[in-house]
């Protein structure tokens, strides 16, 4: 089910240019050639990240929603971890673009959710970044390098030249693997949920899945969670994906709306799974 419709999103941290920063640490050793669909051993070592095949017609495919033969009651809480490159001055100044306590909140109500986290955020908090990686319960995904556009306008974001976007890509996935990051998943969230043709072909190389979402939290900068859970509770369908952020300084709410969403949703019946269960029941 790949739906091409452009969604409004709630943008967080999405500040101007800037130059990029110095390439982090190098690789250890040139990547090794991509590993395919094709069976066998998985390669040990962090730099062995799954990718896919790329979709058909060279083109990345990307999903909102999925639903399973069965229709079960499943949902994929997501969490974008947004950071430009022009806001490390900010973060050394004391803003908070990360959110351990929603992380918390997470493992204490044990829910399984994917972070789709900027290589920058990586950097910024490698700890974190390593923490969330390596816990079985927590997956991280792709929201590119530095949170810029791959379409345009999105939302005055600078773009991304689509001869650079795969290595924009790569680039965030060697970030997670500097970090220490193993739980990391070949999906990707457009920044700003802004794509089209160009972006789709120029990004098949990268061989990610792109995976938006059909239910926005509104989290971004709400002062009340209660607002937010409701909007995510009157949302929320079989297969969903619900599109929320771990940037504490931009949405202040979204730990507390968690915890009425995550039993409420239980109570209905709904089950928490992480995006890669989900894809994996098409
Ligand atoms: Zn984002």
């Amino acid at each position: 089910m790949a739906v091409f419709v452009l969604l409004g999103a709630a943008l967080l941290g999405c500040g101007g240019g800037g130059d990029l920063p110095a390439a982090g640490p190098a690789t250890a050793a040139p990547s090794p050639a991509e590993p395919t669909a094709a069976p066998g051993p998985k390669k040990p070592g962090p730099a062995a990240f799954p990718t896919l095949a790329p979709g058909a017609g060279g083109r990345t495919p990307v999903y909102e929603r999925r639903t399973g033969r069965s229709g079960e009651k499943v949902v994929a809480l997501t969490f974008d971890a947004d950071m430009t490159a022009d806001q490390g001055p900010r973060a050394a100044r004391g803003e908070r673009f990360d959110n351990p306590e929603l992380i918390a909140t997470l493992r204490r109500l044990e829910v399984d959710a994917t972070v789709f986290m900027t290589g920058r955020w990586a950097e910024e908090y490698p700890d974190q970044a390593r923490a969330i990686g390596t816990d079985p319960r927590f997956e991280i995904a792709n929201h590119s390098y530095s949170h810029y556009a791959f379409a345009e306008p999105c939302y005055g974001l600078p773009t991304v030249a689509a001869p650079d976007m795969a290595a924009d890509v790569k680039r965030a996935f060697d970030s997670f693997r500097n970090a220490g990051a193993v739980n990391v998943v070949p999906y990707f969230r457009f920044p700003g949920g802004c794509y089209d043709d160009t972006a789709l072909h120029a990004l098949a190389p990268a061989r990610v899945t792109a995976v938006q979402w059909d239910v926005v939290g509104g989290d971004a900068f709400a002062k009340d969670p209660d607002a937010v859970a409701e909007q995510v509770l009157s949302g929320v369908r079989p297969g969903s994906v619900v599109v929320l952020h771990c940037t504490r300084s931009a949405a202040p709410a979204t730990e507390r709306a968690l915890r009425r969403v995550v039993p409420e949703l239980r109570a209905r019946g709904y089950r928490f799974v992480k995006v890669s269960e989900l894809m994996r029941a098409g």
